[in-house]
């Protein structure tokens, strides 16, 4: 094995595929054989449109894909727990490893100029293979598919974290807007979670009729103009205990906190565009905490993984279409579209 094939993402909404040497393994490094690489919201947004680039989204023309999931084929001098043959999940971002942020394992929230993500500013997983940081490495538990980890990586990696900021429970009750990719895996996990009602809002047909069938949500309202007077109905006029918004847009972000009951609590997880509102009568005046909540930690990954095993549960139920990489320019144009489930690259 001498050289691989990847992808890169020029940011004019095309798909470039480049051939490059198979990377060796450095101190504290493993190489993987990609097994599943998916496609994210922020892939679209911030990437295979345009390249958006501030700061942690600044796409550094590397090969694409941050969530990456894949086999140890060689393990560099000084890893301490990897050995080949391993199946992993990797968190994806490096960060310095020493400053606050990275040691409570929330490596997202480095700003030291080492910081890299997977797929942004080095080398991500739309690749045969990956060259990753042994401490971004996360084992993959033998029930789960590399399909469940690729998904674990990112999306129901920053659907628990915000479910976990939330701290739901069976005493709740959960209005998700948004049922792309993220919105699905909340209202998966929610109900794992012992939320007892999860009602949950999309402007795409598609996606509503998906989080119906999975059985995710107890009701998909159609968002738009009666969403909200639907919610008051299903929610008996309190709103919910809890709301997340999974979607970004401003209408939805407002829906979700104008639907949070009294003493409710509220997260923004969909990135991107602003949001204004009423501040007395919608946060104030009902008691309201309005979280933000960016991804997860490393701890908090790792759990989940434990979770899905003990649960029985595989995120890949919300993958809607697999791709070979190839076919990585279809697989992108049909994620641009904003209709499917998750969008998998998998490879043999
Ligand atoms: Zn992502
Ligand atoms: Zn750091």
């Amino acid at each position: 094995m001498s050289s691989m094939r990847g992808v890169l993402l020029p940011g004019d909404s095309t798909v470039a595929p480049v051939t490059r040497e198979v990377p060796e393994p450095g101190h504290g490094q493993v190489l993987l054989a990609m097994k599943a690489s998916s496609i994210c919201g922020s892939d679209i947004r911030a990437i295979y449109r345009e390249h958006l680039g501030h700061g942690p989204e600044a796409y550094q023309g590397v090969i694409a894909g941050h969530e990456p999931c894949g086999q140890v084929v060689a393990v560099g001098p000084g890893c301490r727990r990897l050995t080949e043959g391993d199946r992993v999940v990797v968190y994806h971002i490096s960060g310095c490893g020493v400053c606050d942020q990275c040691r409570r394992g929330y490596l997202i929230g480095c700003t030291d100029p080492s910081r890299a993500a997977y797929g942004w500013q080095r080398d991500g997983g739309h690749a045969d293979f990956l060259l990753a940081e042994e401490v971004t490495c996360l084992p993959l538990p033998d029930s789960l598919s590399y399909v469940d980890g690729a998904l674990v990586s990112c999306g129901f990696g920053t659907a628990y974290e915000a479910l976990l900021r939330l701290d739901v429970s069976g005493r709740d009750t959960l209005l998700v807007t948004g049922l792309g990719p993220v919105g699905l895996a909340a209202a998966m996990l929610a109900r794992a979670m012992g939320v007892a009602s999860v009602v949950g809002t999309d402007v795409s047909g598609e996606r509503l009729a998906l989080a119906a069938e999975l059985g995710v949500v107890d009701e998909a309202v159609e968002a738009g103009d009666a969403a909200g007077e639907r919610l008051d109905e299903v929610s008996g006029g309190r709103g919910f205990s809890a709301a997340l918004d999974a979607s970004g847009n401003a209408a939805a972000r407002h829906l979700a906190l104008s639907r949070t009951g009294t003493w409710g609590r509220c997260a923004f997880v969909g990135e991107g565009g602003d949001v204004g509102f009423d501040v007395s009568q919608l946060m104030i005046h009902k008691q309201v905490t309005l979280h933000g909540s960016w991804v997860t930690s490393v701890g908090h990954m790792a759990d989940l993984l434990g979770h899905l095993h003990r649960w029985q549960l595989h995120p890949s139920a919300t993958v809607t279409d697999t791709f070979s990489l190839e076919e990585a320019a279809d697989a992108y144009r049909l994620a641009d579209r904003g209709t499917a489930g998750k969008v998998v690259i998998t490879f043999p």
